[in-house]
């Protein structure tokens, strides 16, 4: 192996005094144990990403460039740190989050592991949609013992180390409390995603006219605003309120409406963030009408909120892991009422739990004209784990079958249908069988929703029984993992019509 100093000395002639990143083009940069679109010059200094003893490291050729690290052969070694990384978003600014939500197309790719980062980008420098990287809620970071700013950092290197440019978003996503809101802005997050589903009312649907009325505190200015109005809003699409319906939208809907004004008020009015707001109504018991997709946004705009997106909960069910489940005909009528909505307002659909959604993605793709945001997290969990099933069957056996064991559990967490009765036994099937598990709905979703249990897992002797093996395995099969992900994220977003560049 040549010596990184070598390798210094040959790009000093190259060196970049300006404050923008230069990239470096070296043929040989294997030989040097060198990341090949890793070499970058800025303000009179060389950075590189090498392969280090069982971790990544960060070489820079100046001792005054700000990273920290040990000095050796004339040139500073540095971990990929949380304080390099943040670091490195100052001196490389591409590493660092942008919103890409005012982006026609826009798409989440949750990395709950911390390894897919790579493969994503890759996809994205291909398809014509911006990737937000980072997105994870509050409950993923806890299940695997990961916080914001781990999520960023590894973004932010697998940025660097392949010189993508191209800008990514940062979700925090599905909060729900105003000190995540200020946490995840802190950081640099450039977008927040409302999760108002706790101010949701879902007792309404089931109450009877009688008690709607007994409830309903009358609102002269709501009224006059809604109720006897036709609302043209284009495109062939009429709505009207009749006073039962409008009494039903302000009970369900009135407090969640209030609290997305307070949220951004305080962040975005005040604070003046520099982020995206996504409110999120889709976590709740029954899925959100036209109608009351209508009032939420008009009710919101009124007040002041400019949304980026808005995320209602579509009818029929979108299940963790597996696609769609319910009438395509009606989603379709139903999205396209959505989409002249969004239009009309002038923010975008969000589509969440868009994992595998593939039957209805041509839908979305057309009745949203391919201007969408779509969220996707655990497929990428998924796909991690059939590629332990393609190279390591006997450590994925183990672990399917604590995942059964594991599978009552998980499902507090979960709204799934899963029937384990279906979920062939695993002395059935042969070592070059277990991959097609993935292809099969109740193994898919069993594998799913016990991704936390599975990583936290933990033997007698308090060491993990599964995550240190899993890592290991994903590490050394990195460039099979980023194949699986370019295919299957690839799917989604061929038949949401996305065009390759
Ligand atoms: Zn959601």
């Amino acid at each position: 192996m040549k010596h990184y100093s070598e390798l210094i000395e040959l790009l000093r002639p190259q060196i970049n005094m300006g404050p923008d990143p230069v990239t470096l083009h070296v043929d040989n940069a294997e030989e040097y144990g060198v990341y090949p679109n890793s070499i970058h010059t800025v303000k009179k200094a060389i950075l590189f990403m090498v392969k280090g003893d069982g971790e990544d490291l960060l070489i820079v050729s100046n001792y005054d460039s700000g990273f920290a690290g040990w000095i050796k052969d004339g040139y500073v070694v540095c971990q990929l740190c949380k304080r390099n990384a943040a670091t490195m978003r100052r001196i490389c600014p591409f590493t660092k989050p942008v919103r890409v939500l005012g982006k026609e197309r826009s798409f989440g790719v949750g990395d709950r592991l911390g390894i897919a980062s790579e493969g994503h980008l890759a996809i994205f420098e291909k398809y014509d949609a911006y990737p937000v990287m980072a997105q994870q809620s509050i409950r993923e970071l806890d299940l695997t013992n990961r916080t914001y700013e781990d999520v960023l950092d590894c973004v932010t290197w697998a940025a660097f180390k392949n010189d993508y440019r191209k800008g990514f978003g940062a979700d925090g996503d599905h909060l729900k409390r105003a000190q995540d809101v200020k946490y995840a802005l802190d950081l640099g997050y450039t977008m927040i995603t409302l999760d108002c589903s706790e101010h949701i009312r879902n007792d309404v649907e089931a109450l009877s006219d009688a008690q709607v009325a007994a409830q309903y505190t009358p609102n002269a200015q709501l009224e006059a605003l809604y109720l006897g109005k036709k609302f043209d809003i284009g495109e062939g699409v009429v709505l009207e309120f009749g006073k039962e319906e409008l009494m039903r939208d302000v009970l369900t809907y009135g407090e969640a409406i209030d609290f997305a004004v307070d949220i951004y008020n305080e962040f975005f009015v005040k604070g003046a963030a520099d982020a995206d707001f996504e409110m999120s109504i889709d976590e709740t018991a029954t899925p959100t009408t036209p109608l009351q997709h209508f009032f939420v946004a008009s009710e919101l705009i009124r007040r002041g909120v400019k949304p980026a997106t808005i995320a209602p909960r579509f009818c029929g069910e979108f299940q963790k892991g597996v696609d769609y489940i319910g009438n395509l005909e009606q989603f379709d009528a139903e999205m396209q009422v959505h989409a002249v909505i969004a239009r009309h307002f002038g923010y975008k659909i969000s589509v969440h739990s868009g994992s595998d959604k593939f039957s209805v993605f041509p839908s979305v793709g057309k009745q949203t004209q391919g201007v969408f945001h779509v969220k996707t997290a655990g497929t990428n969990w998924l796909e991690a784990m059939k590629l332990v099933a393609m190279v390591d069957p006997s450590l994925y056996r183990e672990i399917h079958a604590y995942a059964l064991t594991a599978f009552h559990e998980a499902t507090a967490y979960y709204h799934v249908t899963t029937d384990l009765n279906k979920v062939p036994a695993l002395d059935t099937l042969t070592d070059a069988q277990l991959p097609e598990l993935f292809n099969q709905n109740d193994a898919r979703q069993l594998i799913h929703i016990t991704y936390g249990l599975i990583l936290n897992h933990k033997n007698p002797d308090g060491s993990f029984a599964f995550k240190d093996r899993l890592y290991k395995l994903w590490q050394q099969h990195r460039a099979e993992y980023n194949d699986l992900l370019m295919k299957h994220i690839g799917r989604h977003l061929d038949l949401l019509g996305v065009s390759k560049n």
